[in-house]
């Protein structure tokens, strides 16, 4: 239709001119119909599966590029009260240090035991394509002295929460609560075990992998706090935030029968949301993760009164 009416329009003028009209009118014709389609459907197509690069781009953005990124992953379910004392207090302590940070909570959705390690794998595979070291920390254990510090952990990994200042871990080879890592590190040891369902362990087989490594844990030094002044640890009771100790089919033997092909490359899971918190304005990014258990490898995964065995 388009060269119809060019060819009316143009038929005395010379042959450049009318070429030209045409293929201007031509085109205007022939795109009317379709943009508005095409728009619709890639727009579709985008919003389902782009999600993901869309929220990549947004941890991008809060970090300051040419600096080293720390993520800090939270294991997290059910602990609201700690996270809104946690959030502001960390922010604050991080820019004091001057540290590029974000904070990201793993929650954990499904109806499974706590499971802090493959939390923590999840949070790494997820965002740590952007970030260069992790701090693995728990919601309920506040860093008070500035001279803790933060900083990328170049030489190995840097146990915060050190047995000689954490409030109540006093074992040497502790390595819970906080602790610092490089990216290339956690991979090394193909990150964290995914078997300990439900309290304990998992940060000390994490420090049995570190060792065998040979990567050579270090600790805050010349810090002029002790263990009553150091960190913040929120109150636990036998009724509120009870630790789970529960030890059910044979998973009293579990830190001898370790295997160490778990860990990162084979945490089970899927992400069911990726949300943006802020609390007075301090913000977080909560990851809802739904972890799956193989019943056949880790049966402890749910325990009942029938399958428990003493502890
Ligand atoms: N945690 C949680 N919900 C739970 C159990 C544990 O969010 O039901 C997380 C939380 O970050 C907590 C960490 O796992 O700080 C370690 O657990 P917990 O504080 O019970 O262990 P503790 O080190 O005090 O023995
Ligand atoms: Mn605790």
């Amino acid at each position: 239709m388009g060269v119809y009416l060019g060819f009316i329009l143009c038929r005395n003028k010379s042959l450049v001119v009318c070429i030209f009209i045409m293929l201007v009118l031509g085109c205007l014709i022939a795109l009317i119909p379709i943009t508005p389609m095409f728009d619709d459907c890639l727009d579709k197509k985008l919003s389902g599966l782009n999600e993901r690069k869309i929220k990549e781009k947004a941890y991008q953005k809060e970090y300051d590029e040419g600096k080293h990124k720390l993520a800090v992953l939270v294991p997290f379910r059910d602990r609201f009260d700690e996270l809104l004392e946690f959030v502001p207090h960390m922010h604050k302590f991080l820019k004091k240090q001057n540290v590029n940070h974000h904070i990201f909570v793993l929650n954990q959705i499904d109806s499974y035991r706590f499971n802090r390690a493959a939390l923590i794998n999840v949070g790494f595979r997820e965002v740590c394509p952007q970030c260069d070291y992790i701090a693995m920390h728990d919601v309920d254990l506040l860093p008070l002295n500035p001279q803790l510090s933060y900083g990328y952990p170049e030489k190995g990994p840097f146990h915060v929460a050190s047995p000689q200042l954490h409030p109540r871990c006093n074992y040497s080879t502790f390595a819970g609560g906080i602790l610092l890592i490089k990216r290339e590190d956690f991979q090394k040891v193909n990150g964290m075990s995914n078997k300990y369902w439900g309290w304990g362990l998992e940060d000390d087989e994490f420090y049995i992998r570190l060792k065998e490594a040979k990567l050579q844990i270090s600790r805050p030094l010349n810090v002029t706090t002790e263990k009553t002044n150091t960190f913040r640890h929120m109150q636990h009771d036998s009724v509120r935030r009870k630790r789970d100790k529960t030890r059910c089919f044979n998973q009293i033997q579990l830190t001898d029968d370790r295997v160490l092909e778990t860990g990162l490359n084979t945490v089970s899971y899927n992400l069911t949301e990726i949300r943006e918190m802020s609390i007075d304005g301090d913000r977080a990014t909560v990851l809802n993760v739904k972890l799956h258990c193989d019943k056949l490898l880790t049966p402890w995964c749910e325990c009942n009164s029938s399958n428990q065995s003493a502890h």
